[in-house]
């Protein structure tokens, strides 16, 4: 709302919402931080790492909590509460998604942030880790009011952002867009342009070829190393289940499919679609960039989300949300090889019931990592001014992702440990290492 003069109304108002979070944090349990730190300190303990150096791998280096003051179309200001934490920055600047949602709390992002720096160790990049959210409902706001939000945030953690430093990227309810937008107000701030500060861009404006199907590719190729350790054929016989079918899911689902696997069944949140004799997925892309649902397809009988993931096959990818393998379902699971396209699908309790059935699980911080690794590719290339073309993109990421799977691999079999805490094992060694070299400034 304007004023006659056509200034926008600041109101004084005792009606600033106080917005608090309405669901469970992503990452199950009572306190996300402490559950993803429960795998930590078992490979921390494998690796023997030594107490100085465990404390403050356990530490977050700096939490930033802002208040970011936003003039809704109504003409009344709301306040929002923005985090950023920059988790470990010993191996290069900070890099992690910002998310707008609901479920924001201070532990989700402490949690997630950690679990940027041990995904960008565990594929080698020279990035720590961070992450950030707004506790804030998108669907709620227009397109002018997000964008007053986004600026502001970025005004507010103005301080830390920066190609050398901090590095945000898209996440739950953020895009290209809004990634627009931050590198906007960063280089209004600089006075001059600095693309490097964000990736997730838009290609025009310094974006990478291949971002977009970088995740789904990643899955695809740790999938595929997968079967091939395990003796298993690349070929229609191979059956996969894929839960999801977004950006991850629908590209993994077709790159699976173009490689020779057979796709048996895939899912939305409206449910799944099946067919034992294999799906034809490109018809399924079409129909659902068509209709946005799977509801509506008709060539393949229909099962629910929870019937999917106990389906007959080879391979499963939970490619949609967190905690949706746990020790209610796990002991029906019949895939061989669980790719984890989503971040956090399998419980911490499930992870034992999978280990003692002999499935292999490619954890989420390896098997989703190619979508931060073509991330890396987009900040090189900002930086170098310099494009590479798709080939070059998807080549490299391919050698990253090949050797990634097999050093975790390798660690898994030295060890005798899931696949899971090996990544976990190579990535606290990578960042422990660096921490050693440097030495303690004190
Ligand atoms: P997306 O929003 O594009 O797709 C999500 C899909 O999951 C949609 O098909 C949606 O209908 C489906 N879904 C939602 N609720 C569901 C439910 N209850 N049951 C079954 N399906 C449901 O998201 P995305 O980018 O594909 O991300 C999927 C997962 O992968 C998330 O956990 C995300 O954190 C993770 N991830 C994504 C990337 C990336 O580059 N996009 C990178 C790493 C990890």
């Amino acid at each position: 709302m304007t004023s006659a003069q056509g200034k926008p109304e600041w109101r004084e108002t005792s009606e600033y919402r106080v917005i608090r979070p309405e669901r469970d944090t992503h990452l199950g349990g009572e306190n996300p931080f402490e559950s993803m730190m429960a795998r930590f300190d078992v490979a921390a303990q494998k690796l023997n790492l030594e107490p100085g150096l465990y404390s403050v791998l356990r530490h977050p280096e700096k939490q930033i909590i802002v208040a970011c003051p936003v003039l809704r179309d109504s003409g009344q200001v709301e306040v929002f509460t923005g985090y950023r934490i920059l988790y470990n920055t010993a191996r290069g600047p900070a890099k992690g998604g910002i998310r707008f949602d609901m479920g924001v709390t201070l532990d989700e992002v402490k949690a997630l942030a950690a679990w940027m720096t041990w995904k960008c160790a565990v594929v080698n990049l020279p990035f720590g880790g961070a992450k950030g959210g707004i506790l804030c409902d998108p669907s709620t706001m227009s397109m002018v009011e997000l964008e007053r939000l986004t600026r502001r945030y970025t005004s507010a953690i103005m301080d830390t952002l920066g190609p050398d430093s901090d590095v945000p990227a898209p996440d739950v309810n953020t895009n290209e867009r809004m990634m627009a937008w931050i590198m906007d107000t960063y280089s209004m701030q600089k006075r001059h342009t600095v693309t490097a500060v964000v990736t997730g861009k838009p290609i025009e404006m310094g974006g990478s070829l291949g971002r977009r199907e970088a995740t789904g590719r990643g899955v695809m190729i740790v999938s595929r190393e997968a079967l091939k350790r395990l003796n298993m054929p690349i070929s229609k016989q191979t059956r996969v289940v894929v839960q999801g079918f977004g950006n991850v899911g629908s590209i993994s689902a077709e790159l699976m499919s173009n490689l020779g696997l057979n796709i048996v069944a895939v899912s939305d949140k409206d449910g799944g679609i099946y067919n034992p004799r294999g799906l034809d997925v490109n018809d399924v892309i079409e129909h659902v960039k068509k209709e946005k649902t799977l509801k509506t397809y008709l060539n393949a009988d229909k099962v629910t989300n929870k019937e999917l993931l106990t389906l007959e096959c080879e391979v499963l990818v939970p490619a949609a949300l967190e905690n949706v393998i746990t020790e209610e379902n796990a002991g029906q699971i019949k895939a061989k090889i669980i790719a984890e396209g989503a971040n956090g699908p399998t419980s911490a309790t499930a992870d034992r019931i999978l280990q003692d059935k002999g499935i292999l699980v490619i954890p989420d911080i390896l098997a989703n990592a190619g979508g931060v690794t073509v991330s890396y590719f987009e900040w090189v290339q900002d930086r170098g001014g310099y494009f590479w073309d798709e080939d070059t993109v998807n080549q490299r990421l391919e050698r990253i992702m090949v050797e990634s799977f097999n050093e975790v691999a390798g660690m898994a079999a030295r060890n005798g440990v899931s696949m899971r805490i090996a990544a976990y094992m190579v990535a606290i060694d990578r960042v422990a290492k660096v921490h050693r070299l440097r030495g303690m400034y004190a």
